[in-house]
């Protein structure tokens, strides 16, 4: 038996319907899959039924475990199975894989962020099937007007055609059980658009101070007669919060910016 490590953030999910529920989310493509933390292989074994799998595994006691178990699969070149940090690679290549792919994991929460953002600036990566904390996975699903609305969300509602949550997973379906409720999220994207780095500033900017008026946020960082200006443009209201903007009004102001 296994000990999970919390320093992996190894929340195994024992779930099987789940597991199911995730594979029949999968699009029906002929892209390549990429999963990040197989750990026991649970997920693993479906996804091999359909696709091949490259999985990027961290924790050397699980990768030997994996490298037995799916010794077929391996052999047969359905499983790569690479030993390393996920974002390690990111660092030093601009994608994980070498042609189209869908990433589909449950992610280890500590990182589940970084990851989905990683993945949204690798061109290679189509779709995102991904187990990740529910308060995340709002922030990556929920629209403008909503309190949660945050830069997460305008660069998911830009950069995606489908943005949504497929099921909502409680504590019990895992082992360990998380301290969290945890939600599956499907992010399709849009591979025509990319995101400039600038624009991630912009939104720090916009969202420094979520509850403050918007332009007073943005004043911190650009002449205000400027945005005095562009506000009349797009008729925008001088007193709308940061969460109440549509993303195609941010995505107009930064450019006008
Ligand atoms: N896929 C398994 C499942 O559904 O039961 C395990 C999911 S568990 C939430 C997260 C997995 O990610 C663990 O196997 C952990 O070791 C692995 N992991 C954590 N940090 C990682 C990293 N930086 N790179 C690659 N894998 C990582």
């Amino acid at each position: 038996m296994i000990k999970a490590k919390k320093k992996y953030g190894q929340n195994f999910l024992k779930d099987e319907s789940v597991v199911l529920r995730i594979i029949e989310s999968m699009p029906k493509n002929n892209n390549k899959v990429v999963e990040i933390g197989p750990g026991l292989g649970d997920l693993t074994k479906q996804l091999v039924k359909y696709k091949d799998v490259r999985a990027y595994e961290v924790d050397r006691d699980l990768y030997s475990i994996l490298r037995v178990e799916f010794i077929n699969e391996i052999n047969s070149g359905r499983l790569d199975l690479v030993l390393t940090d996920v974002l390690e690679v990111w660092n030093n290549n601009s994608s994980l894989y070498e042609e189209k792919y869908d990433l589909i994991a449950n992610l280890p929460y500590y990182i589940a962020t970084n990851i989905i953002l990683n993945a949204f600036s690798d061109n290679n990566c189509e779709n995102i099937i991904v187990m990740v904390q529910k308060e995340v996975a709002d922030k990556f699903t929920v629209t403008s007007g909503d309190s949660d609305f945050s830069a997460l969300g305008v660069i998911a509602e830009l950069l995606c055609l489908e943005n949504k949550i497929i099921i909502e997973v409680p504590p019990e379906s895992f082992s360990p059980p998380p301290k969290v409720d945890s939600s599956v999220i499907y992010l399709k994207k849009d591979m025509t658009k990319t995101i400039d780095s600038k624009f991630n500033k912009f939104l720090k900017v916009a969202f420094a101070q979520p509850r403050k008026k918007l332009i007073k946020n943005l004043s911190a960082a650009y002449n205000k007669d400027v945005l005095s200006t562009l506000f009349i443009e797009f008729n925008i209201n001088e007193n709308i919060r940061p969460h109440e903007l549509s993303s195609s009004l941010y995505s107009q102001i930064y450019t006008s910016l």
